[in-house]
Formats: C-alpha cells, sequence, structure tokens
C-alpha cells in the first residue's frame, strides 16, 4: 500500500524513542547510537551531540564496560548500577 523508500529490512520494534529537539530518535542501546525515526544518520552516544542528547533523553553509559541503560527521571537521583557489570553508574543530575 504505502510507499516503502529505503526502509531498512529489519524494523526495530523495541527501541525506545526519545524527544530531542522536537525531532524523534530511536535510542538504540546496543549499538550505542541515536538514530531519527524519519532518516538515516546515526548520531554515536559518545559524540559530542549524542552526549548532549543522551544527558537530556536520560540515557547513561557505563564508563566500566559500555552497556547503556535508559533511565526513568524517576530514578535519576538514585544512584544506579550498570546491570552487566554492576559499574557504579553516575546519577544524571548530582546535588
Ligand atoms: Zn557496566
Amino acid at each position: 500500500m504505502g510507499k516503502t523508500k529505503n526502509v531498512p529490512r529489519i524494523r526495530p520494534r523495541a527501541l525506545p524513542v526519545v524527544l530531542f529537539k522536537g525531532k524523534q530518535y530511536f535510542a538504540d542501546l546496543r549499538l550505542n547510537e541515536f538514530r531519527p525515526v524519519q532518516g538515516f544518520e546515526s548520531i554515536p552516544f559518545n559524540s559530542k551531540e549524542g552526549l548532549s542528547m543522551c544527558s537530556s533523553t536520560g540515557i547513561i553509559t557505563c564508563k566500566s564496560c559500555g552497556m547503556s541503560v535508559l533511565i526513568s527521571m524517576a530514578y535519576e537521583r538514585e544512584p544506579l548500577r550498570c546491570i552487566r557489570c554492576f559499574n557504579l553508574l553516575k546519577p544524571l543530575h548530582s546535588d
């Protein structure tokens, strides 16, 4: 029915979508990158833009093992640990 133009073969279904500056992005916590819902460029979490997107959307990357998690704002002040290596993740905002 619709026009599908260069849609990736496997459409990510379980990826969380975050909103940054009015644009929706998939937050790919496996590949550690943002991808626009409509578009193809990817923004690595550890790039300059990616880092600012991570902090404003609640994504923390473990400095020890590199695993990324999406943190609910309800927990942003809690001391969280990486679910893979148990390294202490820095809270988003520290008092
Ligand atoms: Zn870790």
